[in-house]
């Protein structure tokens, strides 16, 4: 008999599970709680390391389509002063190719493709049966319907609806939040700043912040101010008052160079962005018919891991259910071996990583890249 699988959640790590799933015929319910794929902006760009995000690309069979997407150009990185010197600048080589950036909306829709998502199933919980042989798992909806399966695979993100099944874990505040803003068609509008940026990257570091700027497709720009604070900092500041945050962010980042602030005069609504993670080697006890891929197992700082650790266990998982479907439960649990060991020593690294790079020392911050760019 074919079991029965859901993935609740249609980020990067749901999709590429289906994605995967879909390329070897294995069906699969894929339950997103938003309305539709374009409900909400979807976020900033992406880059997909060689060994992580592309290589679950290439198990999905979309890594050439990926190659004509992607925008190799991007992988260009530069760090500012304050004063807005630039400290250092590296171009990509010709042929790189290890990290190119790809636009979350992109690769959102090359992910989608054939898969026939279920739109606006909100879980709100995941309840395994008591006997699980006969019972399965059960999900229940917002709007009160219920449907079981025999396996749930939980891709639904930081804030996991899934994970109580499994593991009492929440995410914990990291001490470092972050307000994104965006600016549209720079190289019309703002060419003084496109040439700041350049065609990748461009990070400028502080006492304990951080302006990062990144280019996606069609001019337009991300901008992230992240900045060490209480998580209640904007108590008497109203968050939906674009002017009243910027005119906060400006305050919070007096003093540097005029052309830095402009990412933020410029830009065209602000979006908070606390930094929060689970605890570091989050594990669980297995539970026959219920697992979590990305965020929702292993939720980190946002330093260029997490969508590349979502996808490739998305793929890992749905190529180990293809291969063996008479054991099902034996496929999860090697997998989930798998998953902890790797997210595990990412978790420390992107830890480590955040206190150097919002730290009370930019220097830091300038020696993280140092390590991890080619001289
Ligand atoms: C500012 C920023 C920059 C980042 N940059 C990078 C980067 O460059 N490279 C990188 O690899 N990672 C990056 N990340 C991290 C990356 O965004 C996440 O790790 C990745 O999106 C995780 O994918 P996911 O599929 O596990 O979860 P998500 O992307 O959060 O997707 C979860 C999905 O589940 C759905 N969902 C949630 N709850 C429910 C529910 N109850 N019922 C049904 N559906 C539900 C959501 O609507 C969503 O579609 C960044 C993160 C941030 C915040």
């Amino acid at each position: 008999m074919r079991q029965r699988i859901a993935v609740i959640g249609g980020g990067p790590a749901g999709l590429t599970f289906a994605r995967v799933l879909h390329r070897h015929g294995c069906p699969v319910a894929v339950l997103e709680r938003d309305p539709a794929p374009d409900a909400r902006p979807p976020g900033g760009t992406l880059d997909m390391h060689e060994g992580l995000g592309q290589l679950a690309l290439d198990k999905a069979g979309l890594l050439a389509e990926f190659r004509t997407l992607s925008r190799p150009e991007g992988q260009a990185m530069r760090i500012l002063d304050t004063d807005g010197t630039v400290l250092r600048d590296w171009p990509p080589r010709p042929d790189d190719r290890a990290n190119p950036e790809i636009d979350r909306g992109q690769l959102r829709d090359l992910l989608l493709g054939p898969l026939d998502v279920q739109w606006g199933r909100d879980a709100t919980r995941v309840v395994p049966g008591t006997d699980r042989d006969r019972d399965g798992v059960t999900v229940c909806f917002a709007d009160g319907r219920q449907e079981t399966f025999d396996l749930v695979v939980g891709a639904d993100g930081a804030w996991s609806r899934t994970r109580p099944a499994v593991s009492p874990a929440t995410p914990r505040y990291t001490g470092v939040t972050s307000v994104e803003t965006s600016l549209d068609d720079v190289d019309t509008h703002h060419p003084g700043l496109a040439r700041l940026i350049g065609e990748g990257s461009m990070a400028v570091y502080g006492v304990n912040r951080a302006l990062v700027a990144q280019r996606n497709s069609g001019g337009h720009v991300k901008v992230n101010a992240q900045f060490r604070a209480p998580l209640d900092w904007h108590t008497d500041l109203d968050l939906t008052d674009a002017e009243a945050v910027r005119a906060s962010l400006l305050a919070l980042f007096d003093g540097w160079a005029a052309p830095l602030l402009d990412l933020l005069r410029h830009g065209t609504a602000f979006v908070h962005r606390p930094l929060h993670v689970l605890p570091v080697s989050h594990t669980w006890t297995h539970l026959p018919g219920v697992t979590l891929l990305g965020d929702a197992a292993h939720l980190m700082p946002p330093l260029g891991a997490g969508a590349n650790l979502a996808m490739l266990e998305g793929a890992e998982l749905a190529e180990a259910i293809a291969a063996g479907p008479v054991d099902l439960d034996g496929a999860v649990r090697v997998f989930e071996e798998r998953m902890w060991a790797r997210a595990g020593r990412w978790a420390e690294i992107t830890a480590a990583g955040l206190e150097r790079l919002v730290s009370p020392d930019p220097a830091e911050a300038v020696a993280v890249f140092d390590q991890v760019q080619p001289s």
